[in-house]
């Protein structure tokens, strides 16, 4: 019975999926569609209308790269143990090259031991571009993200905290549901990965928001022994 509930579940997400996928690119297909016919009939320069039909390509290209990342975990993977801090310290650094130019600086609070995981190297760094991704978007000024590692018997936590706009409650439900987005470019893709590539490490990944103050993502990870070979 339960099963049954899970695949009902998959398939209505599935569905949900599919319907969000059909309309965001159907839009810029119409867009290009119209403009290709205008530059048929019309005398003027082409020029004119190829930036548009350019940037509807690229939000198309956006689109279907986003949902590839989707669709990587269920190919072949490999696990190995991961050391938790330099993982952080490389996508840290990575993305404090974006976050200075937006005045935004990305802080990690080290914790004293070592912490280890198990998993996909590329795909966990995945979620903390993406959460930390999102946390400048969410500022709009100079500001400080947190990122601190704490840990518990069997967990790993990793928390990212920013100064941003924050969510009201009706934001951090919707949050996750296939295309929701409140940014004029964003696809509303970025979070189901995120919460898709934790799920499949075995994790669980926790909100805390509040308008005008800022967000705060905890992640959950199990924790692993430290390997003897290193
Ligand atoms: P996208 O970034 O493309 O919009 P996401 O799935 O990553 O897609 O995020 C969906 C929405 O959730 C964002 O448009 C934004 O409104 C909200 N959101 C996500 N992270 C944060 C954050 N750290 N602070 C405020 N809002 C956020």
């Amino acid at each position: 019975r339960e099963e049954y509930m899970m695949q009902s579940e998959k398939l209505t997400m599935a569905g949900q999926l599919a319907a969000g996928i059909a309309h965001e690119i159907r839009n810029p297909l119409t867009s290009i569609n119209g403009f290709m016919k205008l530059i048929r009939s019309s005398k003027r320069s082409p020029e004119t209308y190829y930036e548009i039909i350019e940037s509807e390509l690229k939000r198309i290209e956006l689109i279907v790269n986003e949902l590839l990342v989707l669709s990587k975990p269920q190919g072949k993977h490999v696990s190995k143990p991961i050391n938790v801090l330099p993982m952080l310290e490389q996508v840290i650094t990575l993305m404090n090259v974006q976050a200075a130019l937006k005045n935004i600086e990305i802080t990690l609070e080290r914790a004293d031991v070592p912490q280890w995981i198990v998993g996909e190297t590329n795909q966990l760094k995945q979620v903390f571009i993406n959460l930390l991704k999102n946390g400048m978007d969410a500022m709009d000024s100079s500001g400080t993200i947190l990122v601190s590692v704490d840990s518990t018997e069997q967990e790993v936590w990793i928390r990212v905290q920013d100064e941003g706009s924050g969510m009201t409650p009706e934001q951090v439900q919707k949050l996750g549901q296939p295309f929701f987005t409140t940014k004029d470019t964003g696809t509303g893709l970025g979070f189901m990965i995120t919460q898709n590539i934790i799920h499949n490490h075995g994790g669980s990944i926790q909100i805390e928001s509040e308008p005008g103050q800022g967000t705060a993502f905890t992640v959950k990870l199990p924790k692993t022994m430290k390997p003897e070979h290193t």
